[in-house]
């Protein structure tokens, strides 16, 4: 499942880090002969300045231009579908070479940008409340793909490109690591997309072995759990994956972590949202020093689920907060065109996770 390759397509230019894709072109530009600043007015078209084509690239003579649609063709993510909903959220849905479909959420809060990006086509993970897990996993994406989302919502519209980057689109990220290790080059590299590691930020439900490849790497990179239940037996309830990483292991990883964590919290009616439960939270948010995002439970998952009356998450966030947690209570965003979480299915014309 999680380790079938990520598609059956070679790696282009767009699947490399900044740098491999440098000594590419750089060896490429030799072989030709060509004046050595050719290869870095080539390298800045592929992130920091993109283009959607090397005939849009008019600082390059023509004929270069051809032979780097031959040698070096640029792959896209086709937009099916761009929904704007009332309060300013932006869906897509891109269709990938090989027809799977994937979705990103792009959500403007005053200067903040953020677009929630998508790491595999469907997920294994058959969380009960989410609509991707319903899919199943189709398969992982390649760093293109992953990377490729911020590059297709920039060549839209340069403004729009966004400032903070969380891995909470579809599928679970650290199950795809090599194409999540080499998108977070992309995306912070200041030769890729410059996007700081601060700013983005990879959510995970606790796969121990990818969270400590994560914490592995040099940058301050984010960390959010998707914990979604204060004990190991109430979080079976909703969550298979504790059977295989439980939530005592998968805390002690994220003690690894040199930043503050986030513990990512949907709210169930019946399922976690009682005063034990808001006490059990506190305790652990506050051994972890973690932050806790509660989240209101979204139409779309699975059936005969209810979300938690409004006044009462309120109140358990008052019973974290009396604690002397930092809990906020996220505003749901997109939900009139399906782009809240746990909406994310792949549909054209209709509904997106984590
Ligand atoms: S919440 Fe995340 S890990 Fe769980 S099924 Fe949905 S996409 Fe997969």
């Amino acid at each position: 499942m999680s380790n079938k390759s990520a598609n059956n397509l070679a790696p282009t230019i767009l699947d490399l880090t900044p740098d491999a894709a440098r000594e590419r072109l750089s060896t490429w530009v030799e072989g030709r002969k060509l004046p050595r600043f050719r290869g870095e007015q080539i390298h800045r078209r592929l992130w920091v300045q993109p283009v959607g084509a090397w005939s849009e690239a008019t600082e390059l003579p023509a004929a270069l231009r051809a032979e780097l649609e031959a040698e070096f063709p640029l792959r896209r993510l086709k937009e099916v579908v761009s929904e704007l909903s009332q309060d300013g959220t932006r869906k897509f849905l891109w269709r990938l070479d090989d027809g799977e479909a994937i979705e990103s959420v792009l959500i403007p809060s005053g200067s903040r940008r953020t677009l929630c990006i998508s790491s595999q086509a469907g997920c294994a993970l058959g969380c009960v409340f989410c609509a991707t897990g319903l899919m199943g996993f189709r398969r992982n994406l390649s760093p293109f793909e992953i990377a490729g989302q911020v590059r297709e919502v920039m060549l839209r519209d340069p403004a729009d490109k966004p400032s903070n980057i969380v891995f909470m689109g579809m599928g679970e990220p650290l199950l795809n690591w090599p194409g999540v290790d080499v998108a977070l080059t992309i995306l912070n590299n200041p030769e890729g997309l410059g996007i700081g590691a601060r700013h983005i930020t990879v959510s995970t439900v606790g796969i121990i072995p990818g969270m400590k490849k994560l914490a592995a790497r040099p940058e301050q990179f984010r960390l959010a759990i998707s914990l979604h239940a204060p004990t190991a037996e109430r979080r079976l309830a909703i969550m298979p994956i504790e059977k295989k990483y439980d939530l005592k292991a998968v805390l002690e990883a994220a003690a690894a972590f040199r930043k503050r964590i986030t513990f990512e919290y949907v709210m169930i009616g019946g399922k976690n949202d009682s005063d034990q439960d808001a006490d059990a939270l506190a305790a652990l948010a506050h051994k972890h020093g973690a932050l806790v995002n509660l989240l209101p439970l979204h139409p779309g998952g699975a059936p005969g689920l209810e979300p938690t009356p409004s006044n009462k998450i309120k109140n358990f966030a008052g019973r974290l907060q009396a604690r002397g947690v930092e809990a906020v209570v996220r505003r749901s965003r997109g939900l009139d065109i399906k782009a809240a979480c746990g909406q994310l299915a792949g549909q054209t014309g209709s509904d997106l996770t984590h």
